[in-house]
């Protein structure tokens, strides 16, 4: 095709599911489409700004920074418009034709079904909110490569849109949006300032309406903590996170050493990647005196904090600094380690300020906190310490904490029991519980599937080991002796036969004092993978290593007693029985086993005591 000819697109699936989400059913606060228009425009600024700190040649180099907004009435449109960095033809397809986040289809998916407006909001609905209050937009573009066409794209917002080359448009990019007659309020210049009023006193660059500026640069972040009101705070974290609900937590704070810092942070009222939307880059921005640096800066938190919004100043930071010098620099490891430090602990006093607030706060962010304890080694103690979960100690849903088990610890106790499982219910009822329960030894419950492999990388905490108390090698002390047990002699006999009986199946037999309830469990050995790092090996081509189990036997219960009195004289019937034993305890310990196994060897045994009443 000629450049000249008029080129006809259409969108892709996400885009379209996202201007249908758009168009009929986020109309909540449908002015919030231009205070998205003029983050764009101001990203654009910035990006413009930064591009020209290493490039000679731009396009209309003297043209100013600022974003200008025009309205008519007559002709019902408004129109936004910046000297910004422009778009090329491709960037054009790429940037208003395709969402490049991962995730996106799966989450635009469920928010959809869900009905979750607040969640969309974090996620950006930014240039196609226009639609909200337009029947069609043209954006009017030239980039600031010298080279590059001038463009017309224009879309309805439905399936797609077409681009053509216009003459004469400046540097940047211009929309003209052009309103439904319903929404033609969005041409009155009153109605207009008002919003803009409101939300872009955070933009970094002149805002003109009708060729009055009218916004005076606010930089929040910079002011202390009594100048800055609650609707202040809420409607910047609108601002900076694209967001349409209330910030959960805000943290303002200014340091002077180590590191000069002014930083405000806030936690989203909902973590987006819980409806499936992949990881988020990061949103808070780095400035220095006001200034952006960079508005995604890598390294600058630790990645488990992406879902930070906010921004933080340092005048420190050298304002020329490359970006990508910056990624490694000892500077942006000190902030980091300083800031996130900060927050850790700004958490912990809402852990103990607001039970409430920090159980809502928990149900939504853990995942992150988990990930940190995996990869953040050096903050792995003020992580754990913001851990949350049952116990055997607490009642019904009332959770607990790390800090307070270790308190409660009773003498002599070194190490922190722990069990995950399916649910509270699960692991009470289950064979590995019940020694602990006996001894009046807490233990934590922890019920999400990476728990177990999130506890066993933390491995200690204040100095005490994490043990999950499914291992072998845990030593208990002996409880006052209930009911009758077998002499140590039929025990030792009872043990000796099963050890060469199930020889191979389980690395060796034992009796020992876990026990209470149940005749016999299967312990995973102290140094082999758990369930979820053999999966996990498994699914990344590793080959994971044979477990086998200890069994452990309880001499006191009555069908080991029984088993010792037949082992003798009805051989067949003992070997089918310790067998079946066996293949039930390390189903319950989830070791390899096959169902298939389990229930041949039921019916083998059944068919056997039925043959022996004949
Ligand atoms: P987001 O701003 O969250 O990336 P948008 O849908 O608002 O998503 O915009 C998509 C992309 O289109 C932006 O990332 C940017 O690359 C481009 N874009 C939008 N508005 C402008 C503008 N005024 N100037 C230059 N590029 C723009």
């Amino acid at each position: 095709m000629s450049k000249t000819e008029t080129e006809t697109r259409e969108f892709h699936a996400e885009v379209r599911q996202l201007l249908d989400i758009v168009i009929h059913s986020l109309y909540k606060d449908r002015e919030i489409f231009i205070r998205e228009l003029i983050s764009n425009a101001s990203d654009a600024l910035e990006k413009l700004r930064l591009t020209q700190l290493t490039e000679n040649d731009v396009f209309e180099p003297d043209l100013s920074l600022e974003i200008n907004i025009t309205t008519d009435e007559t002709a019902r449109t408004i129109t936004i418009s910046d000297y910004g960095i422009g778009m090329t033809r491709e960037e054009l397809v790429e940037n208003l034709g395709t969402i490049a986040h991962s995730g996106t289809k799966a989450f635009l998916e469920k928010i959809k079904d869900g009905g979750k407006p607040d969640v969309i909001g974090q996620f950006g609905v930014g240039f196609y909110s226009a639609y909200m209050a337009a029947d069609r937009v043209e954006v009017f573009t030239h980039s600031w490569r010298e080279d590059a066409e001038h463009l017309r794209w224009e879309s309805d917002g439905a399936s797609g849109y077409t681009i053509d080359q216009v003459e004469g448009q400046r540097r940047g990019a211009r929309l003209v949006v052009h309103l439904k007659e319903e929404h033609a309020e969005f041409a009155k210049t009153t109605r207009v300032r008002g919003i803009i009023e409101r939300y872009s006193n955070f933009v970094g660059f002149p805002v003109n309406l009708n060729g009055e500026r009218v916004n005076t640069v606010d930089a929040i972040w910079l002011k202390s903590k009594n100048e800055v009101t609650e609707e202040q705070y809420k409607e910047f974290y609108q601002f900076a996170a694209h967001a349409m609900d209330d910030p959960r937590y805000t943290m303002h704070f200014a340091a002077d050493a180590p590191l000069a810092i002014n930083a405000l942070l806030f936690v989203p009222g909902e973590n987006a990647e819980r409806f499936g939307l992949g990881p988020q880059p990061s949103g808070v921005g780095l400035y220095c005196r006001k200034v952006m640096i960079d508005p995604h800066p890598e390294g600058l938190l630790p990645e488990w904090l992406r879902f930070l919004r906010g921004v933080i100043d340092s005048e420190d930071l050298p304002l020329n600094i490359a970006r990508e010098s910056m990624q490694d620099s000892a500077l942006v490891r000190k902030l980091n380690e300083v800031l996130t430090r900060r927050f850790l602990k700004f958490l912990d006093k809402q852990a103990k300020d607001d039970i409430e607030g920090y159980k809502e706060f928990y149900q939504r962010f853990s995942r992150f906190l988990k990930e940190g304890i995996v990869a953040s080694p050096e903050h792995q103690e003020l992580l754990a310490g913001l851990l949350r979960f049952n116990s055997s100690m607490t009642e019904g849903e009332d959770v607990t904490s790390l800090p307070d088990y270790v308190d409660r610890m009773k003498d002599g106790q070194e190490e922190i029991y722990f069990l995950v499982g399916a649910s509270r219910e699960a692991i009470e009822k289950g064979a590995f519980f019940e020694g602990f329960k006996a001894r009046g030894l807490e233990v934590a419950f922890f019920t999400e599937g990476v728990d177990e492999y999130v506890l066993e990388g933390l491995r200690e905490f204040k100095g005490k080991k994490l043990v999950a108390a499914n291992r072998a090698g845990i030593e208990l002390e002996e409880l006052p002796e209930e009911g009758e047990s077998l002499s140590e002699q039929e025990t030792e006999d009872l043990v000796s036969w099963l050890n060469s009986a199930l020889d191979g199946r389980v690395s060796r037999v034992d009796a020992g004092r876990r026990l209470v309830n149940h005749p016999m469990v299967a312990l995973l050995p102290e140094e082999a993978p758990n369930a979820q790092m053999r999966a996990m090996m498994a699914a990344m081509g590793q080959d994971v290593p044979e477990t086998k189990a200890k069994l452990e036997i309880n001499p006191r219960h009555s069908l080991i007693k029984r088993l010792a009195s037949i082992q003798d004289s009805q051989r067949e019937l003992a070997d089918k029985v310790a067998k079946q034993l066996t293949d039930h305890a390390l189903l319950a310990a989830g070791l390899e086993i096959s169902a298939s196994d389990v229930s041949e060897g039921m019916t083998e045994l059944l068919e056997k005591l039925l043959e022996d009443r004949e």
